[in-house]
């Protein structure tokens, strides 16, 4: 089996890049192949709202059949080992499939079991996440079911995808209690393993007033390690002086750790940290000169997005047909990305910057100020946006 382009993953990076290859290039018709497993694909920027009740789960799921672009093949299976000595990767089924060129865009990997007890416990008795398909509802759920105590949000100290994700769902979460009228006998708290609540200082700066306002302990370098499902006990782990601290909670939003897919880590496309060893402006591979590499499995060293691989698609796509004509790789991308910050149900802070964490907006308006403007942005305008733009290869 020999495609011209192979494209391991059919989530945000891979279709994108499939769909805008296909419409710029058409005569490669019928020699561009998706390969992917799954059978759903997702708009998951939607599951801080489907979490905060605001939007419904099913909204934000497509069968993956209906986002193949026209002239892509797709092959439902998984990559289980790179070969890119000899151009060619090798499927579950031990399928080999050669190609001139490759494009890697398999997403991230949740390490849910790194987390103790958090496998036995997720999706009941307050334990839930936004970060799976199959959990968000549970969210919902327990912010419904709580009548008080401690309401815990976690983020781990690994890269994520949405870095802000952690937060957003928090400042909903107390939007709702004061609205049910439970916020005054509970204690909101931020659990992180980061040193701050955002890396870009003009919207921290903005957050930090969220934070007050809203009345919200924080606490920064603390690691959750374990959950003791039964007894309503989480363990953090004191990043600094390496205790164990245990905290009672009545709900717990967790963002599990997280890291390259295992079958990149172990092949010869990753760097020491397990990523896909990308130029990061070119987005070309460091070694192998006819791979490349778009979205969160990348080493890219910028807030993994679909914002980011809104931009990132158009340069993976110039750069191989660049390649494509025996002509230099040239488009760069310049670490794009953005981080829309819900700060409770009608506003939100339109957070967008580069590699230097130098804000690059879009609109002529301050993007540091909450805005019902910028919800509404991404509650119904931005869904579109992917679906129709996107994944299409239009924008
Ligand atoms: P994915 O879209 O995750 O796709 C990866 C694909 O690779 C999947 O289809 C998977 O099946 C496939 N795959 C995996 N392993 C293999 C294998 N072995 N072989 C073949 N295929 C494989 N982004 C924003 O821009 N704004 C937001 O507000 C936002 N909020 C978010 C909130 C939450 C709760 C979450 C979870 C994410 C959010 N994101 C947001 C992030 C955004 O969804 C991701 O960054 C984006 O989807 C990454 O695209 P990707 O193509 O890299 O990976």
């Amino acid at each position: 089996m020999h495609y011209k382009v192979v494209i391991v993953g059919g989530g945000s990076g891979g279709i994108s890049v499939a769909a805008r290859l296909l419409r710029e290039a058409r005569w490669l018709s019928g020699q561009v192949a998706i390969v992917d497993p799954a059978t759903k694909h997702y708009y998951q920027p939607l599951w801080t709202l489907v979490g905060g009740g605001a939007v419904a789960r099913e909204v934000t799921e497509r069968e993956e059949a209906s986002v193949i672009p026209e002239g892509a093949v797709w092959i439902q299976e998984a990559v289980k080992e790179f070969k890119p000595e000899e151009n060619q990767v090798v499927t579950s089924s031990e399928k080999w499939i050669s190609y001139d060129y490759l494009v890697v865009a398999a997403g991230i990997q949740i390490d849910w079991d790194k987390i103790k007890g958090l496998r036995e416990s997720i999706g009941k008795d307050g334990v839930c996440s936004n970060y799976s398909y199959d959990y968000v509802n549970s969210t919902w759920e327990s912010l419904r079911n709580f009548k008080g105590g401690n309401a815990i949000f976690t983020a781990p100290n690994t890269p994520i995808k949405c870095g802000g994700a952690p937060q957003k769902i928090m400042y909903l979460a107390d939007d709702y209690l004061r609205k049910s009228k439970v916020r005054d006998k509970s204690n909101v708290m931020f659990v992180s393993g980061g040193t701050v609540i955002f890396g870009v200082k003009k919207y921290a700066d903005s957050l930090n007033k969220v934070i007050a306002r809203k009345e919200i302990e924080t606490r920064f370098k603390h690691n959750l390690v374990e959950i003791r499902g039964k007894e309503k006990v989480a363990v953090f782990e004191d990043l600094d002086s390496k205790q164990r601290v245990e905290i009672r909670y009545e709900m717990i939003h967790v963002v599990p750790p997280m890291s390259a897919p295992d079958f990149i880590k172990t092949s010869p496309l990753a760097n020491a940290d397990g990523w896909v060893d990308v130029d990061k402006f070119t987005l070309q591979h460091n070694r192998f000169a006819n791979v490349f590499g778009i979205g969160d499995c990348t080493s890219l060293p910028t807030s993994k997005t679909g914002a980011a691989i809104r931009k990132q698609a158009p340069v993976v796509v110039a750069n191989l047909l660049s390649m494509l004509h025996t002509q230099p790789v040239v488009k760069q991308y310049n670490g794009y990305t953005s981080c829309p910050l819900v700060t409770g149900y009608g506003s939100l802070i339109l957070a967008e910057f580069d590699y230097s964490n130098t804000p690059d907006e879009s609109f002529p308006v301050d993007q540091g100020k909450e805005r019902r403007s910028m919800y509404l942005l991404k509650k119904d305008l931005l869904p579109v946006i992917y679906w129709d733009g996107m994944l299409k290869g239009l924008m």
